[in-house]
């Protein structure tokens, strides 16, 4: 009950948050976590958003350069772990959708940077998860994208046909076999050659997204931009 009385509790400590605290992660997490929080700096993969260690600029990580990505950019606004984790997991499994305001707005700077969309689509959950979650949060971190990005939100665009899986504990080459064929493109006539912003909550090896694109421009969507909160990956060298 807590959880529902505005400004509510740190995410992740639980301590009662300040009612002046307002603005950015303070809407989410007390002072001290929020401290704690990682973005993503440059330099990165010019293409995945894979953050680099040390100085330099953007360039291709070795897997891009390998094996390029279906999406043409991949951008995340922090890194995995500490007291922001806690926030997504609270957010996508404990029944907190009124998580999905704050840390939505979060998102705003990447989808001002994102190359102007046609539409603005989430990544699906298969049916069976929507309704055991009761909401896909990415269809809700989306919302607040679509706004800025003055373009409109198509939850039915694509949807998650087979419920795989967990992901956890496979390897890339795994995790895209995993997927291949989980998603359809039911939407598709309408927008083809369109440009797609998609969100994401949490990109971890980037197979889900990338099997996504995949699917969305087999389809005849023109072009698949990346935009997430959390990018959960160890550094590049
Ligand atoms: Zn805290
Ligand atoms: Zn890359």
């Amino acid at each position: 009950m807590a959880d529902l009385l505005w400004p509510g509790r740190c995410a992740s400590c639980r301590t009662p948050l300040s009612h002046a605290s307002d603005r950015g992660l303070l809407r989410v997490l007390c002072p001290l976590c929020a401290d704690a929080v990682l973005e993503v700096e440059p330099p990165a993969c010019s293409r995945c958003g894979l953050p680099f260690a040390g100085a330099g600029a953007d360039h291709l990580c070795a897997a891009c350069l390998a094996d390029p990505p279906e999406f043409v950019r991949a951008r995340a606004r922090f890194l995995w772990g500490g007291p922001l984790a806690d926030a997504v997991v609270r957010f996508k499994y404990r029944d907190c959708p009124h998580l999905a305001g704050p840390l939505g707005a979060l998102l705003e700077p990447l989808a001002f940077a994102a190359a102007k969309p046609d539409l603005v689509v989430p990544v699906p959950l298969h049916p069976r998860r929507l309704r055991s979650r009761g909401y896909n949060q990415s269809a809700l971190l989306a919302r607040r994208v679509a706004k800025v990005a003055h373009a409109p939100l198509v939850t039915s665009l694509m949807a998650r046909v087979l419920d795989t899986p967990r992901q956890a504990g496979l390897s890339r080459k795994d995790r895209m076999w995993n997927l291949t064929d989980a998603f359809a493109v039911p939407g598709a006539r309408r927008w083809q050659g369109a440009r797609v912003l998609l969100v994401d909550d949490v990109v971890t090896t980037t197979a889900t997204i990338r099997v996504c694109s995949a699917a969305l421009l087999a389809a005849g969507i023109g072009e698949v931009e990346v935009v997430s909160l959390v990018r959960a990956a160890g550094r590049a060298g």
